[in-house]
């Protein structure tokens, strides 16, 4: 499967335990994030992430793009709900794709697990 993975600053250290717990399936997967959640993913894991660009420059953008091609199976977006964020519109818009095209998307580690259990 074709899987996005994404997370705001606040939640960056969430989503590198949250892969590094689950490496053992992620690494079945072919994996995308926006630019620096996708660094530090390699670097925390080794696992190879195809990025796009950071969040606000464009990269949620770049993975909705994916989303409409039909070319994303499950995103992963953890989110942070307590800051405002210069790229919201965009968010907004990723989420809303993911809901045009039936595209699972969870926006925080409870749904995430549930998510990626499923895939064992
Ligand atoms: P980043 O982008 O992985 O480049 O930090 C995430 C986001 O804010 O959408």
């Amino acid at each position: 499967m074709n899987i996005s993975l994404i997370a705001h600053d606040e939640k960056k250290e969430d989503m590198l335990e949250f892969v590094s717990r689950y490496k053992h399936i992620f690494e079945r997967h072919t994996l995308y994030a926006t630019g620096t959640t996708g660094k530090r993913i390699t670097e925390e894991t080794g696992l190879p992430v195809h990025r796009f660009l950071s969040g606000p420059l464009g990269g949620d953008q770049q993975i909705g793009s994916k989303i409409a091609e039909g070319n994303m199976d499950l995103v992963i977006f953890l989110r942070d709900p307590l800051t405002s964020q210069p790229h919201e519109p965009d968010v907004t818009a990723l989420i809303r794709l993911c809901d045009v095209h039936h595209i699972p998307v969870a926006t925080n580690i409870g749904s995430a697990e549930v998510f990626v259990k499923s895939l064992k």
